[in-house]
């Protein structure tokens, strides 16, 4: 225990706000190691540690903190893969400060112990120490598994099953492996390195990937059942939701998947070095208050946008995107309209959408959601001009699967019915995870619900079998993405 309590955290350098807009580089270049252990060493190491209780995952985070205080990088490293598959990802993405860090115990007087810095820190630090072998597999046991789709979820199934001795297909609809992680977050939050070498990892562990794959239109889960033992359905929410008001059909107009995909995965802001197009905008206006409209802001300001708005109906405090986005959308000139409904796009003679009329909100009694709902201030429109706007106000499961799949139990939003702690759905030998569950949520309760579905797998394979299947050894020195459930 410190003789005495540091309530400062250690602040994360980043590119200044001025140079970060003119690239796509990672905005937070990470903790040094005297910085990593003098943040660590704030941690009062609890007797009954909140973090913990707070982490979705349950990782020991006392544990690889006292490592990095200690300066035992690579002891912290193996505690954390205890647990957490990738730390390079959840280190940058997990909403931390409505978990772990919620719950430390020095965020009542001071600021919690900067825990997704840290974990972060030991991921990148292993990194730099080169390649890292896969742990030994198992002998093959003979039993064949498809998983579909290739996001958080998907990977996590896929390196648990190949790492117990199971032949594992991921089929991926994109040219690229990854789901939201490569072509939603953009680059300056989560660099794709980091991902390429986690789907890297996962084929070293002899899992096959085929990419540019549709599995409904290439072909059917019933048709891969005749293959496969069992398929697992891990494709996300990828149907965008739009406003539903006159002028939505303008050009100019993009759904924030649309927008965030042309420029992640397809670059095009190289257009026309690269095939496609994506049209520089001096003023944008993005509708929503989630990490997806952070990001679609944010991109657009590195397009070269000069003015760019955030839209949104409830105010500052009701924003569901994580604080450390709003505080970078902020740093970088984002003008936020809180308390802003768009009720009509209006177009010039040619089709193009040159304004957003808007009405004033108040905030009312809170409603099921328990925040405070808005309620529209009639005659109070005004009008922003604009060049493009990305709607970000959220997304559903695709409906392709479950519409060729027959039996498979769908609910009310098109989220495919599963078992929460299983996977389990209403069909044999199909089991699912992850968004195309739950709806729109975050990377580390894709990962979870995909490493409670891969268990169930394998226990239903191997009962019904009665395969021999030992998992393979682990000495802790191994990462192991997808083959634990992560976060902080
Ligand atoms: P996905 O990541 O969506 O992957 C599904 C994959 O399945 C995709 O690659 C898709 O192409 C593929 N697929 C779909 N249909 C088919 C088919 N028929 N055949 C074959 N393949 C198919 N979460 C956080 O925790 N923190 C954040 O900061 C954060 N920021 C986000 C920012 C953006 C822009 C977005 C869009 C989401 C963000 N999220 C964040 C949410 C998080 O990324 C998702 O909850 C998570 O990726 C869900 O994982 P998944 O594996 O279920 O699905």
């Amino acid at each position: 225990m410190p003789t005495k309590v540091d309530y400062h955290r250690r602040p994360m350098p980043k590119q200044a706000p001025h140079e970060r807009i003119r690239n796509f580089d990672e905005v937070a270049v990470g903790y040094p190691p005297d910085l990593a252990r003098e943040e660590a060493s704030r941690c009062l190491n609890c007797k009954k540690p909140g973090c913990v209780a707070g982490c979705p995952v349950g990782i020991d985070i006392p544990g690889f903190i006292q490592c990095i205080a200690a300066g035992d990088f690579a002891a912290g490293i193996r505690k954390i893969k205890e647990t957490n598959a990738l730390p390079a990802v959840c280190g940058r993405v997990c909403p931390q400060e409505e978990q772990c860090e919620k719950r430390c115990a020095l965020g009542v007087k001071g600021d919690a112990v900067a825990i997704g810095r840290l974990e972060r820190f030991l991921a990148d630090w292993e990194a730099a120490q080169g390649d890292i072998e896969p742990p030994p597999l198992p002998a093959p046991n003979g039993r064949r598994v498809a998983v579909v789709g290739s996001g958080p979820a998907g990977i996590t199934v896929a390196a648990d099953l190949a790492l117990l001795g199971y032949r594992v297909t991921m089929f991926e609809a994109l040219h690229a492996a990854g789901g939201v992680l490569t072509y939603g977050i953009p680059e300056f939050r989560l660099p794709k390195a980091i991902v390429r070498r986690e789907v890297a990892y996962v084929q070293s562990l002899g899992v096959e990937l085929r990419l540019n794959y549709v599995v409904g239109r290439t072909r059917t889960i019933d048709s891969l059942l005749e293959e496969y033992d069992a398929v697992f359905v891990g494709t996300g929410a990828g149907l965008p939701w739009f406003l539903g008001i006159p002028g939505e059909n303008l050009i100019g107009v993009y759904s924030a998947n649309e927008y965030l995909t042309r420029c992640n995965l397809m670059r095009g802001y190289r257009f026309p070095a690269e095939d496609t197009p994506l049209k520089q905008s001096p003023r944008v206006a993005v509708v929503g208050g989630g990490n997806v409209a952070m990001d679609s802001a944010r991109t657009a300001l590195r397009l070269g946008a000069d003015e760019v708005h955030i839209v949104y109906r409830r105010g500052r405090e009701e924003l569901p995107a994580r604080l450390e986005e709003v505080e970078n959308a902020e740093e970088e000139g984002v003008i936020f309209d809180f308390l802003t409904l768009p009720v009509r796009l209006i177009g010039d003679d040619h089709n193009w959408v040159t304004a957003m009329e808007c009405r004033r909100m108040e905030l009312g009694e809170p409603d099921e959601s328990g925040r405070r709902r808005p309620v529209e201030i009639p005659g109070s429109e005004s009008l922003i001009a604009v060049d493009a706007v990305v709607v970000a106000i959220g997304n559903s499961p695709n409906p392709l699967i479950p519409r060729t799949t027959p039996g498979l139990e769908v609910g009310r939003k098109g989220n495919i019915v599963a078992e929460e702690t299983t996977g389990r759905t209403s069909r044999d030998r199909i089991w699912a995870a992850g968004d195309v569950v739950t709806g729109a949520a975050t990377v580390i309760s894709a990962m979870g619900a995909g490493r409670r579905a891969a268990r169930s797998i394998h226990e239903t394979l191997s009962g019904a079998c009665h395969l021999e299947v030992e998992p393979a050894a682990d000495d802790g020195h191994h990462p192991r993405p997808g083959s634990g459930p992560a976060g902080s």
